[in-house]
């Protein structure tokens, strides 16, 4: 079985590279790494073009330019606004937004992350991550639900995915987890699903 997601392996054991920082979560950007790429709020493991933000503010944000940001829900939301606001100008990103959701938080839904497309001009992909960085599960290449991490659990759905990446898993339309869904993201789920 298969947990492996995207369309190229996590540089795991063997490279040498990552001597310091190897206990740090990586970042598994679902593409080649772009240049710039500003992460905030979760150190991550340092690789070429990733500028790590565990604080952040318009300032660097302005000054790095990035291409594409990876971030907390909450932290690209507030970008979004400093957007919308006129303090940022992130007239670079030009790369798919990685958003990092807990398990307790749930998937984004269409409706967030289409307004994420909408203020930053780019598609978002999204990982389920614990509070301290942990990966969980990624979004599927296809937006077909999301895979399984490899060591990660789960209950949810099992059926083979149509991307052929192993199996699927939906946690935010499982039942059995609606009882820890936000208000705000059971609102959202009304919105994509209604209309
Ligand atoms: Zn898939």
């Amino acid at each position: 079985m298969r947990f492996s997601l995207f369309r190229h392996a996590p540089a795991l054991a063997g490279t040498g590279q990552e001597c310091s920082s190897t206990r740090l979560p990586s970042l598994e950007y679902p593409l080649d790494l772009p240049p710039r790429v500003a992460v905030l709020g979760l150190s991550v493991r340092q690789q070429q073009g990733i500028h790590i933000f565990p604080e952040w503010n318009s300032q660097n944000l302005n000054k790095l330019r990035p291409t594409t940001l990876a971030g907390w829900q909450q932290d690209l939301e507030q970008v979004g606004r400093l957007c919308d606001s006129g303090h940022l100008a992130l007239s670079d990103l030009n790369y798919p937004l990685l958003v990092f959701s807990t398990p307790e938080q749930g998937p984004l839904g269409e409706v967030a992350q289409a307004e994420m497309w909408r203020w930053s001009g780019v598609p978002v992909y999204e990982q389920i991550r614990t509070r301290e960085g942990r990966l969980v599960a990624v979004e599927c290449d296809t937006r077909n639900g999301f895979h399984l991490a490899e060591g990660s659990q789960a209950e949810g759905g099992d059926a083979p995915c149509n991307c052929g990446r192993g199996v699927r898993w939906l946690p935010a339309l499982a039942e059995s987890t609606a009882a820890t869904r936000s208000i705000e993201s059971e609102q959202y789920m009304a919105a994509a699903a209604g209309d």
